[in-house]
């Protein structure tokens, strides 16, 4: 599908990100009400989340020594909350989806920290003979790009189709500046050296194939194994072995509210 996109699309194909799934989100829920599993900040993170914990269960232990003593308590249990900002977090991580917007102008570019994991990815992966490369002209999006790039393609397809492979303005990960499409934006980008290398090593640097396969009913959007998003390694860690998308991993919807 996203390569008969692809050849619609031609000149903004490289923009086709952040786009769309067939399947409807398996669940609804309102915002801020979501339940989650803990996301820790421990290295090695044994614990897959459940997706639909009924009742909240209390952090493992209070009484038992932390392993540093610097840290400031026991971790919260995450709970998605709408910062001043207008931007929906959990703990440090800004959530995009079709559910959770972005206020205009929340960034100007791309995120410092997500720049120099990017590089330090791209230096390894040419260290094992992989060349990864930004597409798109950058990883972020301006309000107004990606208003212009939705708006076109709801006046090429109508706006329900344009729903099914872009973002609205304000919903897409670009607009965050901590994503970042590599090397080839289309589906026939799947199981090439470079895709299997990002699979494999992302994580290591903070990075989550965002939209993975098999998914597209929690993200509401097509598999993009060329789309990545820094998250930080402790996340990326803990998503990559758990095996959820970002969704499942926090329990919360993609679906716009119309
Ligand atoms: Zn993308």
């Amino acid at each position: 599908m996203a390569r008969r996109l692809a050849a619609l699309a031609l000149p903004l194909v490289f923009l086709l990100c952040a786009c769309a799934g067939p399947a409807a989100p398996a669940v609804s829920a309102p915002p801020a009400t979501t339940q989650a599993p803990p996301a820790t900040t421990a290295p090695t993170s044994e614990t897959p989340p459940a997706t639909t914990t009924a009742t909240t269960e209390a952090p493992p232990t209070t009484t038992s020594a932390p392993p540093t003593t610097t840290t400031t308590g026991p971790p919260a249990i995450p709970v998605i909350e709408q910062r001043e900002n207008g931007a929906w977090y959990i703990g440090n991580t800004v959530i995009v989806n079709k559910t959770y917007g972005l206020p205009p102008g929340w960034a100007d570019g791309e995120d410092p920290a997500a720049l120099a994991a990017l590089d330090q990815m791209i230096a390894a992966a040419g260290a094992d003979g992989i060349r990864l490369f930004v597409v798109g002209g950058g990883g972020f999006r301006s309000d107004e790009k990606q208003t212009t790039l939705y708006n076109n393609y709801v006046a090429r397809s109508g706006r329900a189709a344009a729903d099914t492979y872009s973002a609205r303005p304000g919903h897409s990960e670009h607009q965050t500046g901590l994503a970042f499409d590599l090397n080839h934006a289309a589906s026939s980008f799947e199981g090439t050296p470079a895709a299997l290398w990002i699979e494999a090593h992302c994580a290591q640097y903070g990075f989550i194939v965002r939209f993975p396969k098999g998914k597209e009913a929690f993200t509401g959007f097509i598999y993009e194994p060329w789309h990545v998003r820094y998250v930080g390694q402790p996340l990326a860690a803990a998503l990559t072995e758990s095996g959820l998308c970002l969704e499942e991993y926090y329990g919360l919807t993609s679906e716009y509210q119309e």
